[in-house]
């Protein structure tokens, strides 16, 4: 593969979506094959909904119960499909049945073998990935990231990178002449035990390794065309922003915009490497570019969270504080917490951590559950032209609050409403009048 060693290289993540069968696994080879020349880094995702499996198999393992008759099925038929040897992850099937009979000995789940059973995912998917590429006639490699030298902390399931990461992983990178298929998600602490780093870790994986490389671009591969104004189920109206700087698209992320993980996105502005959403389908688009000098439209969307309950007391000298010790008690990560009209209000992930917290605070606390929130980004301040545009809708605000460094508004509203509320929202505010723009005063 000739290149010049000193170009910098382009990091390619793609997600579990873009893998989920063998024609996208084909689409995913034929854009690394395009770029084969620039030396192309892959970082990939398990195959959809093969982690969601793995984390059942661990716990169906410490139950009694070990069955892996899906897991091998999904793995083979996509060997199949891609006319591979279906034989091909014999050995790292065999080595998941050890890990789950253990856990079934044991009949208890440790974090440390939970996150060894998860890490088959994208153990399997680099090996598929990579043994297609090498089919079509290019040399690639697929490489599990703790081989590379991605250390982590030992906290299973949560892991962070250690920064002595990155100089290994670039002097492992330079020295491999082929394309490299690496496992995003996975790590391993100091003494070898394999790590995770979260739900939808593969982005971070990706941009660390991008930062190690100083990398010209991140590339996050999707099945959606970038970064949308809203997400296009609720609003088919929504459309592509075409760059954003990395203040935004942190803050973007952090009010659910699930596009990119909110850590690839810091990882991507403390080293100034840019990143780039594109979708697999439409490859000559040129997506959503995420970098510093990013010249944004006054109105960027509105981002949504579904599946969130709202809990609230009479306000009261110490009812913030009753409802913030009751949501640490129960380990509620909270939206947000606050006063609202006369009663302190949290906002948090339906489920049974805030069942028992609503239960420990007694009658007096309220519980209004399939709650879903809404925040909307404008240059502008717009939160009274939000209030007008759904009482015209006649859709009930149930909390209003600010969030961030700009003071962005947010709103807690009934989840059946949620898709008229941001159809509503999102035309309103694309056709608000652009901002004046006050020329700088010349001295
Ligand atoms: N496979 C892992 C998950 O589904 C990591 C990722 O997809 O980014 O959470
Ligand atoms: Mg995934």
């Amino acid at each position: 593969m000739q290149s010049s060693p000193s170009s910098p290289r382009c990091v390619h993540k793609f997600g579990g979506a873009s893998l989920a069968d063998g024609q996208r696994i084909r689409r995913v080879a034929e854009l690394l094959l395009q770029r084969a020349p620039d030396r192309p880094i892959a970082v990939v995702s398990a195959v959809e909904g093969v982690t969601s499996q793995l984390d059942l198999l661990a716990r169906e393992a410490a139950a009694g119960a070990v069955d892996m008759t899906r897991m091998r099925v999904r793995h083979r038929s996509l060997l199949a499909e891609l006319e591979l040897d279906p034989e091909h992850l014999n050995r790292h099937f065999a080595e998941l049945s050890t890990v789950l009979n253990a856990i079934r000995a044991a009949r208890e789940l440790r974090a440390e073998h939970r996150d060894h059973v998860l890490s088959f995912g994208e153990r399997a998917s680099a090996r598929i990935v990579a043994a297609h590429l090498s089919q079509r006639g290019v040399r690639a490699v697929p490489i599990d990231a703790y081989d590379l030298g991605l250390v982590t902390d030992s906290n299973h399931g949560r892991a962070r990178v250690l920064p002595q990461s990155a100089e290994r992983v670039r002097s492992a990178l330079e020295r491999i002449d082929a394309i490299c298929v690496i496992t995003g998600f996975v790590a391993a602490d100091a003494q070898g035990r394999v790590t995770t780093l979260g739900r939808n870790g593969s982005d971070v994986s990706a941009a660390l390794i991008g930062e190690a490389m100083g990398a010209r671009e991140v590339v996050f591969w999707k099945e959606v065309d970038g970064v949308m104004s809203a997400d296009p189920k609720l609003v088919p109206q929504a459309r592509r922003i075409e760059q954003l700087s990395y203040a935004s698209a942190r803050e973007l992320t952090a009010h659910g915009a699930s596009v990119l993980h909110p850590e690839a996105v810091e990882v991507l502005e403390r080293c100034g490497v840019a990143g780039r959403v594109r979708c697999t389908r439409t490859p000559r688009d040129e997506g959503t570019r995420v970098e510093p000098s990013a010249s944004e439209p006054d109105f960027l969307g509105v981002t949504t969270r579904n599946q969130l309950a709202l809990l609230s007391l009479e306000a009261s000298d110490t009812a913030l504080e009753q409802l913030a010790a009751s949501a640490a008690r129960h380990g509620l990560e909270p939206v947000w917490i606050g006063v609202d009209e006369g009663r302190a209000k949290l906002l948090a992930p339906q489920g049974e951590a805030l069942e028992r917290s609503a239960l420990e605070l007694g009658s007096r606390a309220q519980i209004q559950r399939n709650v879903a929130s809404l925040t909307a980004f404008h240059r502008a301040e717009v939160a009274e032209e939000l209030d007008r545009a759904l009482a015209a809708a006649r859709i009930a605000v149930l909390a209003r609050w600010r969030s961030g460094r700009s003071s962005r508004p947010c709103l807690a509203l009934e989840a059946s409403q949620l898709a008229a509320a941001a159809a509503c929202l999102h035309e309103r505010l694309v056709n608000l009048p652009a901002i004046e723009r006050v020329a700088p005063r010349s001295a």
